[in-house]
C-alpha cells in the first residue's frame, strides 16, 4: 500500500465534531497523537450545541467535593434494576468505572469544566440504587468570546431556547428572570445577564455567554485549537480505504474536492447517529415511525451505512428501543419556518395539566421522564389514537407556568392560537371539539383528575409520586406539588408529538470502541463513539445526561485505546 496517494496523513481521523467526536479527538491529541477532525456541516457542535449538556456520571468528584455521597455499584444495582443484569459485553463496567476519572481528566487537562447539579433524581428513582442527587453534572458556563472570530463556528442552540432572539438561558437564569421583582438579587442577575446580552450584541449574531449544551461544545471546541487541532469544516467523511479487512485510510469530500487520508491508528466515527436516515428510522424505530427528530439535520447516519459497506453490524436486537425520546410540540417561527419545543422538564409536571389521546382519557402519569412519556404514548397508541397527545390545562397555568414554547407570564394567548400552536375554549366541550377529542371523555377525564387534586392522591397514574415528579413539580402547591385542579375556563389544549433526542441503536463495538464485524471480531482501524456507536444504555434512560456522559466517557475510551494506552491498544497497527 506504501505507492498510494495519500492528500494527508496522519494518526487518527474522527468524523464528527459533535461532544463524542470532540472528545475523542482532544484526548487523542494530549496523548500525543496527530489529529485531523472532518466535520460535514459549517460548525461544531452537532445535536450537542441544542442540548441540556448534562452528562450522568454516577460518582463524579464534583458532586462528591459537594458533598453527595454515591458509588459506581450503586449505579450498577440501579442500571441491573433497569435494564437487566447481563453486562457481558462489559460496556456498562468500563463507564461506571472510568466515568468519574474522565471527568477529573478533562478538568485537569482541558478547559471543559464541569458543576455539579445536586439535587437531579434519577427517572426511575423507585428503583434499587437509584439516586436523587449527585449523578449529574453540567459544563461551566462558557464565554464564547474566548473564541474569537470561531464563535461563529459553534451551532446555535435552537431558537426555541433563547430569549430576545439570540439570549441563552439556564434554568437558574429562567428563575432569576421570573423572579426579577422579588428580590434584589434575582434582579441583579437577571439584568447582567440582559446587559451583557444587548453588549454582545452590538459585535456578535448572538449572546456569547454560553450555557448547557453550548458551553459544552464550546468549551470541547476551545480546548481542541488550544492543541492546534483542525476542524475541517464542510467535509463529510466519504468512505474508507482498506488493506484487507483493515481501515487504512478515508476519503474526505471537502469544498475543494475529495482528499484522500492516511490513518495510523485508526478513524473514529462520530457522525451522531441515524437520526435523519428514513431508512434505518423504519427499520429500527417503533410504529408509527415518528416523524420529527431533534438530531441535527446533518446526522443523517453516514457513519453506520460506511461501517455496514465494510461488514459492522448494528445492535439492535440488544435494545429496549431505539431511540431516547422527548414529546415535542411544532412550533411556527417568526420567519415561517418550523421549529420544534421539547417538553422536558418545564411544564407536564407542573400541577393543573393533564395529558390525553383521542378518546379524552389520560394515558400517563404526565410527570415522568420525556422518555417514558414517549413510551406511554405508544402504549396508548395500540388501543386510541396518541399521536398528537393533548397537553390540557387552564389558559391561567400557562401564564403561571408557560406551555412548550410559551413563556410563563404570557397572558394573551392569541397569538399562538393564531398560528395553531395552542387551541383555546372557554369550556372543555368546545376545547374537545377544536382538537377532535371525544368530548365526553374530556370531561370525564378532568372531573375524575380533579378528585386526585383535592385529595392529593392520583389513583390512576400516581402523578406526584416520583421522587422526579415533585422536583419538576411546583413545591409551594399542596398537598401534591403536581396535582391542580382544571376547573375554570378559557381552557388550553397543545399538541405534543414523539421525537428522539438522540438514537440508542448504533454500531456494534466492545467497550474501547473498536467496531465489531458480524463474527464479533473488531474491524482493524475502525472505531465509533458518540451515537454512531449503541448505547450502553441499550434504549433504557436511568437519568439526565444519559446520552452525553456515555459520549464523552467512551470518546476518552476510544483515544486511549488508539493511542495505545490500554491493553491491546495502539490503533489498527
Ligand atoms: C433539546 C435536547 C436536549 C438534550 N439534552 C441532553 C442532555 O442534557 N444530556 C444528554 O445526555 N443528552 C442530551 N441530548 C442528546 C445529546 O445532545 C445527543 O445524544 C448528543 O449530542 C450526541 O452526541 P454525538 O457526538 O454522538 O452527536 P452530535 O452531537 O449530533 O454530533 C454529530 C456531528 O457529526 C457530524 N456529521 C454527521 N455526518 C458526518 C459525516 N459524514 N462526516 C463528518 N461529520 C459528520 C454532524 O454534523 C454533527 O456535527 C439532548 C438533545 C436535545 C435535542
Amino acid at each position: 500500500m506504501a505507492d498510494q496517494d495519500w492528500d494527508i496523513e496522519t494518526d487518527l481521523l474522527v468524523a464528527g465534531a459533535g461532544p463524542g467526536g470532540m472528545t475523542a479527538a482532544l484526548v487523542a491529541a494530549i496523548e500525543g497523537l496527530d489529529v485531523v477532525v472532518c466535520e460535514k456541516a459549517s460548525q461544531v457542535g452537532g445535536t450537542g450545541a441544542t442540548s441540556a449538556g448534562t452528562l450522568w456520571i454516577p460518582g463524579n468528584r464534583p458532586s462528591r467535593d459537594a458533598g453527595f455521597k454515591d458509588s459506581p455499584d450503586e449505579a450498577a444495582k440501579y442500571l441491573d434494576a433497569l435494564i437487566g443484569d447481563d453486562d457481558a459485553s462489559g460496556h456498562r463496567k468500563a463507564y461506571l468505572g472510568d466515568g468519574p476519572g474522565v471527568i477529573d481528566y478533562l478538568t485537569e487537562k482541558t478547559d471543559v469544566q464541569f458543576l455539579p447539579c445536586g439535587l437531579h433524581p434519577d427517572y426511575r428513582n423507585n428503583m434499587p440504587g437509584a439516586a436523587s442527587a449527585g449523578r449529574a453534572i453540567i459544563p461551566q458556563n462558557f464565554d464564547g468570546r474566548l473564541l474569537g472570530g470561531d464563535f461563529e463556528r459553534v451551532r446555535p442552540p435552537i431558537a426555541e431556547f433563547m430569549l430576545m432572539g439570540g439570549m441563552m438561558v439556564g434554568k437558574v437564569d429562567i428563575i432569576g428572570l421570573l423572579g426579577r421583582y422579588k428580590s434584589f438579587g434575582a434582579f441583579r442577575h437577571s439584568a447582567g445577564i440582559v446587559l451583557r446580552y444587548l453588549t454582545d450584541r452590538l459585535r456578535f449574531k448572538r449572546g456569547t455567554r454560553l450555557v448547557m449544551g453550548n458551553a459544552l461544545v464550546a468549551r470541547l471546541f476551545y480546548s481542541l485549537k488550544n492543541r492546534n487541532v483542525p476542524v475541517m469544516f464542510d467535509t463529510p467523511i466519504g468512505e474508507f480505504i482498506m488493506d484487507g479487512d483493515t481501515v487504512i485510510g478515508a476519503v474526505i469530500n471537502s469544498k475543494e474536492g475529495a482528499r484522500r487520508v492516511r490513518v495510523r491508528k485508526g478513524v473514529v466515527l462520530a457522525t451522531g447517529g441515524f437520526a435523519h436516515n428514513p431508512k434505518y428510522r423504519e427499520a429500527f424505530m417503533p410504529s408509527p415511525t415518528p416523524h420529527y427528530s431533534m438530531a441535527a439535520k446533518s446526522n443523517t447516519g453516514d457513519g453506520i451505512v460506511l461501517a455496514e459497506a465494510v461488514k459492522a453490524g448494528t445492535d439492535s436486537e440488544r435494545h429496549q428501543g431505539a431511540g431516547f425520546w422527548s414529546p415535542v410540540s411544532v412550533t411556527t417561527r417568526e420567519d415561517g419556518s418550523e421549529g420544534l419545543f421539547p417538553h422536558l422538564a418545564m411544564d407536564r409536571a407542573k400541577p393543573g395539566l393533564i395529558a390525553v389521546n383521542e378518546l379524552g382519557r389520560r394515558f400517563v402519569n404526565e410527570a415522568v421522564s420525556y422518555h417514558d412519556f414517549v413510551e406511554a404514548m405508544y402504549r396508548s397508541h395500540e388501543t386510541a389514537d396518541t399521536m398528537p397527545a393533548w397537553l390540557i390545562c387552564e389558559t391561567a397555568f400557562v401564564t403561571k407556568y408557560g406551555l412548550g414554547a410559551i413563556h410563563p407570564q404570557t397572558k394573551n394567548l392569541s397569538k399562538h392560537e393564531a398560528s395553531g400552536y395552542v387551541a383555546v375554549g372557554e369550556t372543555l366541550e368546545a376545547i374537545a371539539e377544536k382538537i377532535g377529542v371525544d368530548a365526553a371523555g374530556l370531561r370525564d377525564s378532568v372531573e375524575r383528575h380533579n378528585g386526585f387534586a383535592r385529595t392529593g392522591t392520583d389513583e390512576d397514574f400516581g402523578k406526584g409520586d416520583l421522587e422526579l415528579n415533585r422536583f419538576n413539580g411546583d413545591a409551594s402547591h399542596t398537598p401534591n406539588p403536581c396535582l391542580a385542579p382544571i376547573a375554570n375556563g378559557p381552557f388550553a389544549a397543545m399538541a405534543v408529538w414523539p421525537a428522539e433526542i438522540g438514537c440508542s441503536v448504533g454500531l456494534s463495538t466492545n467497550p474501547d470502541g473498536q467496531v465489531l464485524n458480524g463474527e464479533g471480531t473488531p474491524i482493524g482501524g475502525l472505531y465509533a463513539c458518540g451515537n454512531d456507536m449503541g448505547s450502553v444504555m441499550a434504549g433504557a434512560y436511568p437519568g439526565p445526561g444519559t446520552t452525553l456522559g456515555p459520549a464523552i466517557v467512551f470518546g476518552w475510551r476510544v483515544a486511549m485505546h488508539a493511542a495505545g494506552r490500554s491493553p491491546g491498544g495502539g490503533g489498527r497497527s
